[in-house]
């Protein structure tokens, strides 16, 4: 069984401000990822049990390893309906915002999401969250926003009516944020959580493939060019990194999603704590995006915080920088050099 993750004070605000709304708006961040999408998608199913039909939005474009999930035809992209999403926020009367910790990761969509005037609930995972918020369910113990939706809608006493359409979304955005339960995973209660959803017959090595064995012969030969011959690493502070920069994503016909994944491989080094990768902006000159990933205890956050303009997990950061790429680099090769003491 399941510990309950809501208060009862808690449990009966959700329960009234969705039973209270005629329209309701999910939103999640931007590039938004398995765990974004899992949330979303899953929370969808369980408010069309609750009887209340929601939109799905997101900021921008997702990877097409995860348009196989189910009712992903019905997300609505920001960047491609600008209008259509701008009037939804002003009209609805709650916005539930799933995966992200604070606005402005929703990227462009910052602006209309802070001035809806409908009611908001955070469902997330992410340390230190922010907004106006009628309810805030923020769990940074949690492995995923979708492993915090399986315990909400569990708790509802929802998931016994629920079906695939619910389950699936939810394995999916546990199983990436958890890099198919290889880190972040240990709480005995998430395979509690997996036995239960494999009771609706998903099939989780489906799922597995799907996401992780659907890349284009372009992407494996990306890793091949990056490990072979954009890696850099700095055996003595056990840190890495790499760059890709625009020269590289149009030799190897670079789509959204390509790179995921590829910043956790140098931690197969024996060794190494720290991996990160600087990614130039397809369209956007000096706009790097830059992703960080480390081992037990070393923050990617606080570096992500101090140098990149980003945050996120102790083991998983993102953010960003305006500069050119040498600039970029030298950015990167200061802050191995301020946390060498964690990284020794
Ligand atoms: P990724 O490397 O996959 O882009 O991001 C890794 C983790 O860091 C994700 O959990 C993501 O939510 C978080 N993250 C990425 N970019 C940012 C950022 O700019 N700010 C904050 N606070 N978190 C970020
Ligand atoms: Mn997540």
């Amino acid at each position: 069984m399941l510990n309950n993750i809501m208060t009862d004070g808690e449990c009966s605000l959700l329960r009234s401000l969705i039973d209270g709304a005629e329209s309701i708006v999910l939103c999640t961040h931007q590039n938004p990822d398995g765990d974004a999408m899992g949330s979303t998608l899953g929370f969808a199913e369980a408010l069309r049990l609750m009887g209340k039909d929601s939109l799905v939005v997101v900021p921008d474009q997702y990877p097409d390893f995860l348009h196989w999930l189910p009712n992903s035809e019905k997300v609505v992209r920001y960047d491609k309906r600008k209008d259509y999403v701008e009037t939804m926020l002003k009209v609805c009367d709650l916005v539930i915002c799933l995966d992200f910790n604070v606005p402005s990761r929703t990227g462009d969509m910052v602006d209309a999401l802070v001035a809806s005037p409908a009611k908001k609930v955070l469902i997330d995972h992410h340390p230190g969250p922010e907004g106006d918020l009628a309810l805030c369910l923020s769990h940074p113990e949690m492995s995923s926003a979708s492993e915090l939706v399986f315990r909400i809608v569990w708790q509802l006493g929802l998931f016994d009516s629920l079906g695939k359409h619910y389950a699936i979304p939810v394995y999916c955005g546990m199983m990436t944020d958890t890099g198919g339960f290889t880190f972040n995973s240990t709480n005995p209660e998430i395979f509690f959580i997996i036995s239960q959803l494999l009771t609706k017959h998903i099939d989780k090595d489906k799922i597995y493939r799907n996401v992780y064995h659907n890349y284009s012969e372009h992407r494996l030969r990306m890793v091949g060019h990056v490990l072979c011959n954009k890696l850099v690493v700095d055996e003595e502070r056990h840190a890495a990194f790499f760059t890709l920069e625009r020269e590289d994503l149009k030799q190897f016909n670079y789509i959204k999603g390509d790179a995921e994944g590829v910043v956790n491989m140098p931690l197969q080094i024996k060794g190494l704590k720290l991996s990160i990768s600087l990614r130039e902006d397809t369209e956007r000159d000096n706009l790097i995006w830059v992703s960080l990933r480390s081992v037990d205890q070393f923050p990617c956050n606080e570096m992500a915080a101090r140098f990149f303009n980003g945050g996120g997990h102790l083991n998983a950061s993102g953010g960003r920088l305006n500069c050119t790429m040498a600039e970029a680099v030298d950015i990167v090769k200061k802050a191995f050099l301020a946390f060498e003491d964690k990284l020794k």
